[in-house]
This record gives C-alpha cells, sequence and structure tokens, in this order.
C-alpha cells in the first residue's frame, strides 16, 4: 500500500501521465498545483436515479483534469479553468457538510483524480465533522490501480467511464495511448473493492456503476467496451450516455464534428439488447 503524498513529492506521479513536476512550483499535464480548485458545488438532479435519488447528489466540479478530450462536455471547467477558485482542505470539508445538510444523497466529486490526496484529507476531516453519506468518486478512470486500493477506505461508489478501448482512438481524442490498459485496470481494481453497484429503497449506497458515452461514428469502440464490461465484469451495470455533442476543439476532428445519429444510437441499443448488461440507458437526445 502507498503512502499517497508520497506519489506527489517532490515529483508528482499521482495519475498514470506521471508527469514529474513539482506542484508546490509548477503545474502538470492536469493544469493543477498543489492546491485544490474548485467549479462549483450544487445538488445535482441529472446524474443516473439511484446517485441523484429524490434530494440531488452533492455534486462538487474540479478545475483542471488529467485527461485532455478534444470533446470534453465540460471543456470550460476542466480544459480552460474559465472559472474556479482555490479552497482549503477545510473549507471542502464544509462545503461536504453543508450538502449533507441540505440533504444530498451522496457527495459526488466531479474530476477528482488529480486531487485525490488533497480530497482524502478534507473527508477524513468531514468524517470527523459528521459527514456520514456516500462518496462517489466520478472518473474517467485514467487512474492509478494503487490509488484505487489506497481510496478503499474513502470511496463508496464509483461512477467510472470506459471511454475507448483502441490506443490510437484515445491517443488522438485524449492525449494518451494507454487508456485502454490503464482503466480496465483501475475498473477491476473498483469492483474487486466495491463489487457492483448496490442500491438500496432506490438509492446508491455502494459499489461500481461503468458509464460509457457513445462516440459518433464509432460504434465499433462503443461495441468492444460493452464486449469487454460483459466479459470481465458481468455483474456491474452501465450507464451508456447519448448526450454527445461536439464541444470545445471536436468541430476541428472530422469523425466528432456532429452529434450521434439516431441510426447509430438504434444499432448500439440493438447490440445492448443481445447483451446480458444491465443498467440505464439515456434517450436519444439529439436535439438538432
Ligand atoms: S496529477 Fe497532474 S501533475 Fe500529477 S502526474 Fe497527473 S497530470 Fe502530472
Amino acid at each position: 500500500m502507498i503512502g499517497i503524498e508520497g506519489l506527489v513529492f517532490p515529483k508528482c506521479r499521482l495519475c498514470p501521465r506521471q508527469c514529474g513536476v513539482d506542484r508546490n512550483k509548477y503545474r502538470g499535464l492536469c493544469k493543477t498545483k498543489n492546491e485544490l480548485e474548485m467549479a462549483s458545488y450544487n445538488l445535482h438532479f441529472g446524474e443516473e436515479p439511484p446517485i441523484s435519488g429524490i434530494n440531488g447528489s452533492g455534486t462538487i466540479f474540479f478545475a483542471g483534469c488529467n485527461l485532455s478530450c478534444v470533446y470534453c462536455q465540460n471543456y470550460p471547467i476542466s480544459q480552460l479553468k474559465s472559472a474556479y477558485r482555490q479552497v482549503s482542505t477545510d473549507e471542502l470539508a464544509g462545503i461536504m457538510i453543508k450538502l449533507q445538510k441540505r440533504g444530498a444523497h451522496n457527495i459526488n466529486l466531479v474530476t477528482p483524480s488529480h486531487f485525490v490526496h488533497l480530497i482524502c484529507n478534507s473527508i477524513d476531516k468531514a468524517r470527523t465533522q459528521g459527514l456520514n453519506i456516500p462518496i462517489v468518486y466520478n472518473t474517467s478512470s485514467y487512474d492509478r490501480e494503487d490509488v484505487v486500493l489506497y481510496l478503499e477506505k474513502y470511496v463508496d461508489i464509483y461512477l467510472a467511464d470506459l471511454k475507448y478501448t483502441d490506443s490510437s482512438l484515445s491517443k488522438s481524442l485524449s492525449g494518451v495511448s494507454d487508456y485502454f490498459e490503464i482503466a480496465t485496470k483501475a475498473l477491476l481494481t473498483m469492483y474487486k473493492t466495491k463489487g457492483a453497484l448496490k442500491v438500496k429503497k432506490g438509492i446508491a449506497i455502494s459499489g461500481l456503476l461503468i458509464r460509457h458515452l457513445i462516440l459518433p461514428g464509432h460504434l465499433d469502440n462503443t461495441i468492444k467496451a460493452l464486449e469487454w464490461i460483459e466479459n470481465n465484469l458481468p455483474k456491474v451495470p452501465v450507464s451508456l450516455m447519448s448526450q454527445y455533442f461536439p464541444a470545445y476543439r471536436a468541430l476541428k476532428f472530422k469523425d466528432i464534428n456532429r452529434k450521434l445519429q439516431k441510426i447509430e444510437y438504434n444499432k448500439v441499443l440493438s447490440y445492448l439488447n443481445r447483451t446480458q448488461i444491465d443498467g440505464f440507458i439515456q434517450d436519444y437526445c439529439n436535439n438538432s
């Protein structure tokens, strides 16, 4: 088992990019230093039903990201960092408590991987102040396996992506060629430590839920991702998302410069119906 701070200093290797910067002085490939940067927090009602529940998910958005997805749907925060503020670990703990008091079913940490050492510190502090709702780790899955093991005592629920199965696709669209290898190891470790998603009275309490965003023109990628899940994590539910739109730099990429077509969505559904995979399917949501 690692000491997580030891992965950050003196040269950061906290995430699989292992860019080795001194985060006390410089920003890494995740565009951040050793200070928590929070874009916003609120009750969020747009997650999967057992995550949002009735009262909402206590969502905290962090700025920066260890991936550089050219189509990031959240790019003003993750890539451009156009609006955020620095928060201390004490302040973040206070925000977790505030969200719990507002009725949140969980604390939903969005894009936490590059701040995980500081976030764990805040969770420790918040727990001493009475935080007792589940912690959701909402991640691209580009996470180190040993960090996921470390998170066993901090995280209850993983909302974790499986974005790509192909190294040239992950390289061209997210800047890393080893995404599939890293993400699948992380997902297997999440499952090993937390099992599949467990829901009690309609609300998620623990376990892994895998998300996949269908990219236009890349149905083979989606099918291979679903195949991998069915073969390797058959008990884990999947959330299939159709909400893609060409954000950020996506208009410059011929293959993904449009929304998903209904015919593509239907092909994925037809494949899904032939599998044993269970979970959530977003309605077709191309409004153009
Ligand atoms: S967390 Fe950021 S600074 Fe650290 S290795 Fe990853 S990209 Fe580099």
